[in-house]
């Protein structure tokens, strides 16, 4: 299959830089544009970008690994949309109560995102 590229012209949105992308996409986003200058530029805002997506990339495999095939996909999609807030510091932490029984927490630690569940045993027994 032959992909062809085209040559924009997009700025960072950090830094102002404008500069000359190569996309597979002739009519191109502003979205697009935007992300392809910030994989491209080389000022700090633009590289901790990058490494955020990396970031979240790495820990959306490992939560596809702890929620994986058994579960419904909402709780994964839940989680995934926590530790992307998280990584992008729009929230700090959250709190995910199932049932009563079972909560899972998710904050940030030492540059790491954490997530910790916790079944809370409570056995009542009757005589
Ligand atoms: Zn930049």
């Amino acid at each position: 299959m032959h992909t062809e590229n085209y040559t924009h012209l997009a700025v960072c949105p950090y830094c102002g830089q404008a500069m000359q992308v190569e996309l597979p996409i002739e009519f191109p986003s502003r979205e697009e544009l935007d992300a392809a200058a910030i994989r491209n530029c080389n000022c700090f805002e633009a590289g901790r970008r990058v490494e955020k997506e990396k970031r979240l990339m790495d820990a959306k495999q490992t939560i596809e690994a702890m929620y994986g095939l058994d579960e419904d996909g909402d709780l994964r999609e839940l989680i995934l949309q926590v530790v992307s807030m998280i990584v992008y510091e729009k929230i700090e932490s959250a709190k995910v109560n199932i049932g009563y029984r079972k909560s899972i927490s998710i904050r940030e630690k030492n540059g790491r995102v954490q997530i910790t569940e916790t079944q809370r045993q409570s056995v009542t027994e009757e005589v």
